[in-house]
């Protein structure tokens, strides 16, 4: 299996996104479905789709893989490459700047690829368009020559299987959404899973954990597997500084502590989102723009990357008038109910 992949990206420790102190984790990904923790209903399926395409000697049917950041959209798409015994070529939408960048890829493969599209709801329009019929008829149609005697030309490409990933399957046209013949969502992984997942990642990196220690980064690590990947290596750290190497419950504490990350995983972002919803919206509700500019964060990075987590806690809620905080949050930051700002939107 050849792999080709280069992003780069600088994200605060608890964003689930790819960051530069993530590069070790090519290492730690599952290779075969038996690897693969947690995701049951996705890989149940996934499993008899392979399995009837292995049969019938055919590629897999295009898939897309959709769900918050760091959960293992990449990693699945190498697991399908590996069960499928062929190659996988990985690109993201916004890497491909022109339809020829994606006719270049798409001539390349080889039957039975699979090409690995990161980031599919960003394609621009013109790329999209080829992608019909190569998802369809695996043809392209190239233009040759301009104006008045431009010709159109019909190229066959090898049956290839393409996979997408999404964090944002809402804004896939829906003629694309149309060409994929499986569709799988990830979930959030419990900490039991997440537990699972620290422990593996530790014993290929060669470290002592104890189960308390897998269990103590796992409940903090927001359900995301990168994160309690990007979470071990901080807490390996303070544990060879400051204890005899061993990640126990005490080291990873220590450390996630130290980190700002409380004990259910929440980091100073987080609470300063929910802090200043009360503080000066009374909890709300008040837009998604307008707390952006008040704590000083991208719109885009609350939504994506702070708000899933804050809302499978329990502690924000969406309303068509805004977000409002809960109950659970205020008891969670110490904060009384009754005890809100005058401030009113
Ligand atoms: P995504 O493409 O959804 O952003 P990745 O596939 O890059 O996420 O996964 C991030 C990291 O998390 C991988 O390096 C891998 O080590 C780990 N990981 C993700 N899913 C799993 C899983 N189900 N089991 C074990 N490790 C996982």
């Amino acid at each position: 299996m050849s792999l080709e992949f280069s992003e780069e990206l600088s994200a605060p420790l608890v964003s689930p996104s790819y960051a530069a102190l993530d590069a070790g984790e090519v290492g730690l990904r599952p290779k075969l479905l038996s690897d693969y923790t947690g995701q049951e209903k996705a890989k149940g399926n996934l499993s008899v789709y392979i399995e009837a395409a292995r049969r019938r000697n055919e590629p897999l049917d295009h898939t897309l893989l959709y769900g918050p950041p760091g959960l293992g959209k990449t990693t699945l798409a190498g697991v399908i490459a590996n069960e499928m015994g062929v190659n996988i070529r990985i690109t993201s939408g916004p890497a491909i700047e022109k339809p020829g960048d994606l006719a270049a890829l798409l001539t390349n493969l080889n039957p039975g690829d699979i090409l690995f599209i990161d980031e599919i709801h960003r394609l621009n329009r013109a790329v999209e368009e080829i992608l019909y019929p190569a998802m369809e008829d695996f043809a392209i149609d190239i233009i040759v020559g301009k104006g008045p005697s431009a010709n159109s030309i019909r190229l066959d490409l090898p049956k290839f299987t393409l996979v997408g990933a999404t964090t944002r399957a809402g804004q896939l046209s829906a003629p694309l959404r149309d060409r994929f013949g499986v569709s799988l969502r990830l979930e959030l992984y419990t900490p039991e899973e997440l537990s699972r997942i620290v422990t593996r990642s530790a014993t290929i990196l060669g470290m002592e954990i104890d189960p308390r220690g897998a269990m103590e980064i796992a409940s903090r690590s927001r359900g995301t597997p990168r994160i309690a990947n990007r979470f071990l290596r901080r807490v390996r750290d303070f544990a060879q500084v400051m204890g005899d190497g061993v990640i126990t419950r005490e080291a990873a504490d220590l450390a996630l502590q130290r980190l700002e990350v409380d004990a259910l995983g929440l980091d100073a972002i987080d609470r300063r989102m929910l802090t200043a919803i009360i503080e000066h919206y009374g909890g709300g509700p008040v837009g998604l723009e307008t707390l952006a500019a008040t704590i000083g964060e991208e719109a885009i990075t609350l939504e994506d990357v702070y708000e899933p987590y804050l809302m499978q806690l329990g502690f924000l809620t969406r309303t068509p008038r805004g977000r409002c905080v809960t109950s659970a949050a205020y008891g969670h930051l110490h904060i009384p109910c009754g005890d809100q700002a005058s401030f009113q939107v």
